[in-house]
């Protein structure tokens, strides 16, 4: 089956990307997508390990953006990485710049910890910092982190560096991407339906329909949307690796049993917006 959304360890999964193609293999997976926060340094070694294997890598990214005040998530499929490479180091250093602020944070509070050193080609995010509390013996669980300091109230908690949702879209269009949003039903700014003309005006291109957080009704309404405005479908597991993995949430890989045939629409798509002709 399919899976266009999972996480390694160059952002907050637990599994580097060798170890995630190995448990795709495992589950049943045909084609794997890796979405990691923000960069797109965990693919090589993905497509290496999948090499012997009659497993395909879908290229892609989460792009972590803000609207009305809250952070959206749009997720981009097969960008050009060298048109990508500039742009995103900007906002890596901005996901550094932002993990250092909360630490401050959380050490004014009184909970000094100490993140793991990470290469200017990771991406630091809340689970990282949820870690190193657990680590530090202040809380049990991540979630308890996020309850007490990390959520977007929580005292220890800074926004993503100023980058519109729209900006995001149009910077993965520029640079040859398939721009979908990620799991709607978790963007708290406001509802579905008002947040989609805007983005829609940037050139979005799919809606990520499966996704653990959503509920059936939930999936229904995307559907809806997607027929209305010819729409791409997409799904995945948003899979940070075996539990307990560093967000404290957990959803297998393969669970969601997201059909095949949503990949080729999708690669159709990738290859248009890249000026090419549809493969017949
Ligand atoms: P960041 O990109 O640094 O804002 O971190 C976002 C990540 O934190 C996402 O991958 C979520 O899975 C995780 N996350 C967000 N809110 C919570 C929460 N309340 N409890 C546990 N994990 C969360
Ligand atoms: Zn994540
Ligand atoms: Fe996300
Ligand atoms: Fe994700």
């Amino acid at each position: 089956m399919l899976e266009l959304h999972c996480h390694t360890t160059f952002s907050d999964g637990t599994l580097t990307p060798t170890q995630l193609v190995q448990s795709a293999l495992l589950a049943g997976v045909k084609a794997l997508a890796i979405t990691d926060h923000d960069t797109v340094a965990g693919w090589n070694e993905a497509i290496a390990a999948a090499a012997p294997h009659a497993l395909e890598i879908v290229p892609g990214l989460e792009l972590s953006t803000v609207h009305l005040g809250r952070s959206l998530h749009i997720l981009g499929f097969y960008p050009d990485r060298d048109r990508l490479q500039a742009p995103l180091q900007e906002r890596l250093a901005g996901r550094q710049r932002r993990a250092k602020k909360m630490v401050e944070k959380l050490a004014a509070l009184g909970y000094p910890i100490e993140l793991p050193s990470m290469s200017g080609e990771m991406a630091p995010g809340r689970p990282h910092i949820a870690a190193a509390l657990i680590k530090a013996g202040y809380v049990k669980t991540a979630q308890e982190a996020f309850e007490r300091w990390l959520g977007d109230q929580g005292s220890a908690y800074v926004p993503y560096e100023k980058f519109s949702a729209a900006d995001g879209i149009q910077l993965l269009r520029r640079c040859g991407a398939v721009p979908v949003w990620a799991h709607p039903y978790l963007f708290r700014g406001s509802s579905v339906a008002s947040v989609l003309p805007e983005l829609l005006g940037a050139g979005l291109r799919g809606i990520e329909v499966y996704h653990p957080s959503h509920r059936p009704q939930q999936i229904e309404e995307l559907l809806s949307l997607c027929r209305q405005h010819g729409l791409l479908i997409t799904g995945g597991s948003d899979y940070h690796g075996p539990a307990p993995d560093l967000t404290g949430k957990h959803m297998g890989l393969n669970q969601l049993q997201v059909p095949l045939a949503l990949l080729p629409p999708l690669q159709e798509q990738a290859l248009q917006l890249r000026g090419f002709q549809p493969m017949m």
